[in-house]
């Protein structure tokens, strides 16, 4: 499954990036944060799209706890850069996790679509 993530700031661009690559993405298993989920189904609602709870009531750690799991093996998180988050470390303990079971990890658009090109052949984000 690929992971979808993105800071308040960020969700207009996340929306975008979602609907302009709804085709690549509408091959695997989604599962986003609750808002931003919600952001993504308004503009795909076709997507297989699972929303867990909003980031800072447990949704990063419950995609943290899929990556651990082996589910998510791609992770694309719009990390808002210009503003102090209360969840500061669910976001540091999810970037972290992703770094500790070797996952793809986009941290801003321009990596995200190079990392979704590049898995269009590859089983890399289909997880377990
Ligand atoms: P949200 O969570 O999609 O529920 O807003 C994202 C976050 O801030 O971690």
């Amino acid at each position: 499954m690929i992971a979808l993530i993105a800071h308040d700031q960020m969700k207009d661009e996340m929306a975008e990036f979602a609907q302009a690559h709804a085709a690549e993405l509408s091959r695997y298993g989604i599962v986003a944060t609750g808002t931003t989920g919600g952001r993504i189904l308004d503009v795909c609602p076709d997507l297989a799209l699972k929303p867990m709870k909003s980031g800072p009531l447990g949704g990063d750690q419950q995609i943290g706890a899929l990556i651990a799991t082996g589910e998510v093996g791609l992770l694309i998180f719009f990390v808002d850069p210009l503003t102090a988050m209360p969840h500061d470390v669910d976001v540091k303990a999810l970037t972290r996790l992703a770094i500790v079971y070797d996952i793809p990890m986009a941290l801003n658009a321009a990596t995200a679509k190079t990392l979704l090109s590049s898995i269009r052949d590859t089983a890399a984000a289909s997880g377990g």
